[in-house]
């Protein structure tokens, strides 16, 4: 006597070998998101322009990770957020509202 379906059986190496590639462009799109400027805020570009706003400082000791302003993402550890600008911000970036922790 028989018992179980008679249908196709997938076995754990079948959904492994399925599931790699679904993990993969996964962690593409992530990064692609990354890449493409999650830390920009199209809301406050007229102000980042006023504000001479550059992704990458032109002295490290001067970045956002450095200012007053900036409150560091810990979801997001290359982002923050700007009190200036009132959103994200890159933590390498600089703008001429930098100002040092008192
Ligand atoms: S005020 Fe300027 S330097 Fe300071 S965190 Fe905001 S964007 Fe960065």
């Amino acid at each position: 006597m028989k018992t179980g379906s008679q249908g196709p059986r997938l076995t754990r190496r079948h959904f492994v070998l399925l599931a790699a590639p679904l993990g993969l462009v996964g962690v593409s799109i992530a990064r692609a998101a990354a890449a493409a400027g999650s830390c920009a805020a199209p809301e406050s570009e007229s102000l980042r322009e006023s504000l001479n706003y550059a992704v990458v400082a032109a002295d490290a000791a001067s970045s956002c990770r450095h200012c007053a302003f900036f409150t560091a993402d810990s979801a997001a550890p290359a982002c923050g957020s700007c009190t200036i600008l009132g959103g994200p911000v890159d933590a390498t970036g600089y703008c001429d509202s930098f100002s040092p922790p008192a």
